[in-house]
């Protein structure tokens, strides 16, 4: 498998049975997803060339899953519609208006909804489940709320906007002014209310909680810069010069090792990558080595994820193959400059004896090679670094045995929670 995941979302709390945690309906939209349908379905096609004892083998079946998760995406993409400019292939997260597809979402789902249940292999008995049931209600509502809109001359209508949480948010915000008292009377929730507007110092949000940050402001907010005013300074005082380790300039071999199934992710980071430099300059001999044109079956992931009005870019081979080589080599230097001071520098003239001579045109070999592992500095640090975290609170412990670091990562949860019990 390749340094990057597929599943890019998904952590402990969405897969293994004892860790998801059910109230959390983030957790649950982010299997839901099209990120997670999209590399099923590609995971089911490679599978139908593999042989079950595989390690990448998923039964081919599975692409039947991944229709169910893009089916949901889809369906809590429409009633979740909000932003102006929703990005590409998300044409549904924007508002329903009379040109969108909102409606013809809805209608499709009022068919499909009803076929759903669920059925014990050794019973015949079958069983719909309220949220089934509901969803059907949820469309059907809010279909009657647009047509009255619709009617009264609205022309565009933010689906998102219904929802309790700001409600629910509210109420925690006064049941918190309650001390121990949980449960006000009228006259409570008065004084309750009042004393809120006048020290809106709460926390609108409950941490952990269940609802979304809603988007107020808190009525007295300035009033919040009066008490946390004294600002530390930036810290970069605390930075000392670590020395760092001496690490062998060795010219490492690329590592060859996948065939073209095993890695489907560095592909499709490294059209991320080249969707970024191309921001930043534009050449056609450049083009023709970066990218290519072909169906390379390693850039299959890529393809799935294509919407018609989304361009992603396909690398080429021999730049996907550039790019897991850097890979290889920031990740192997990355647990020990961590702490360092000027990190990315160091980093950078790390790998800067790196050969990328067949990935650019002669003209802009030096410009490019520059920017390009600038980028995949960047990239590479977030990646890791989110990893780190990742294992420090517990969400996600596939990758602690990597480094020393991760390693040491996992000893400081395996203690935190030792403290816990
Ligand atoms: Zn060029």
């Amino acid at each position: 498998m390749g340094k990057f995941s597929q599943f890019t979302k998904l952590t402990d709390e969405h897969v293994l049975p004892e860790r998801i945690r059910k109230m959390k309906v983030r957790n649950c939209s982010q299997v839901f997803s099209s990120t997670v349908a999209t590399a099923m379905k590609v995971r089911a096609m490679v599978s139908n060339e593999l042989t079950p004892s595989s390690q990448f083998y998923v039964n081919p079946k599975a692409s039947d899953t991944a229709d169910l998760l893009l089916f949901f995406d889809i369906l809590f993409d429409s009633v979740n519609g909000s932003l102006s400019n929703p990005p590409p292939g998300k044409n549904l997260r924007g508002p329903l208006t009379r040109k969108s597809k909102h409606l013809c979402t809805w209608q499709n789902a009022l068919n499909i909804l009803p076929t759903m249940y669920f059925k014990s292999p050794s019973d015949t008995k079958t069983l719909i489940s309220p949220s089934i049931k509901n969803w059907t209600f949820t469309i059907k509502g809010l279909i009657c709320i647009w047509e009255k809109l619709n009617k009264a001359g609205f022309t565009s209508l933010s689906t998102r906007a219904f929802n309790q949480d700001p409600l629910e948010n509210f109420f925690s915000c006064i049941r918190s002014q309650g001390g121990q008292n949980s449960n006000p009377t009228c006259s409570l929730f008065i004084s309750y209310f009042k004393s809120l507007i006048v020290n809106n110092l709460v926390s609108p949000h409950s941490i952990g909680s269940n609802c979304e940050e809603d988007q107020s402001v808190g009525v007295l907010d300035p009033l919040r810069s009066f008490i946390t005013d004294d600002l530390p300074s930036d810290g970069t005082e605390e930075v000392q010069n670590v020395p760092l380790p001496v690490f062998p300039q060795d010219p490492v071999s690329p590592t060859s090792c996948d065939t073209d199934t095993d890695d489907l992710a560095t592909p499709y980071v490294a059209g991320f990558i080249l969707h970024k430099i191309f921001l930043k300059l534009e050449c056609s001999a450049c083009r023709n080595l970066m990218m290519t044109e072909d169906d390379l079956f390693r850039n299959k992931l890529i393809k799935l994820r294509q919407f018609s009005n989304c361009r992603l870019k396909h690398p080429s081979t021999q730049f996907s193959k550039a790019l897991e080589r850097i890979t290889n080599l920031v990740f192997k230097v990355l647990p020990l400059y961590i702490s360092s001071f000027n990190l990315k520098q160091k980093i950078f003239d790390y790998i800067s004896g790196v050969d990328l001579t067949h990935i650019f045109c002669t003209e802009h070999r030096d410009t490019l090679k520059k920017t390009f592992l600038d980028i995949c500095i960047n990239v590479l640090i977030y990646h890791y670094v989110r990893r780190i975290n990742r294992i420090l609170n517990g969400k996600d412990l596939r990758h602690k045995d990597i480094d020393i670091l991760t390693q040491k990562a996992f000893q400081k949860y395996s203690r935190k929670l030792h403290k816990r019990k």
